[in-house]
């Protein structure tokens, strides 16, 4: 098994261990306090998608490249796909939403037509 260690930023200016631990499959673990609990977190994100400026150890931008190649060959793609797909639905909602409310503003302001008869 081989073990990459990247060091990612933390916002209080510390930073948090990113370990993958890489055998015929890939586990990603980060300490951080959503990660302990194997939440998603930014870091690991951030580092699985490549991001340099969540190093925070610059030095370590060779095992990030390495990382790159080998993620490449995972199916995490695959499940990134997935997640940007929901979020793209999720913003698709949000502006629907955004559309019946000021629908709704319209008809309260000019008059609902009254459609049933009592
Ligand atoms: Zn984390």
């Amino acid at each position: 098994m081989k073990t990459i260690n990247l060091k990612a930023k933390s916002s209080s200016g510390d930073h948090y261990q990113v370990v993958f631990e890489i055998d015929d499959v890939i586990k990603v673990t980060c300490n951080c306090k959503a990660g302990i609990f194997s939440k998603l977190c930014k870091h690991k994100t951030g580092i699985i998608s490549g991001d340099r400026n969540l190093l925070y150890d610059l030095t370590e931008e060779p095992l990030l490249d390495e990382l790159m190649m080998i993620m490449r060959r995972s199916g995490y793609n695959i499940l990134s796909k997935e997640l940007i797909d929901a979020q793209k639905d999720v913003e698709t909602a949000k502006k629907q939403v955004n559309k019946v409310k000021h629908k709704i503003e319209q008809a309260l302001q000019k008059g609902i037509p009254m459609t049933i008869d009592n």
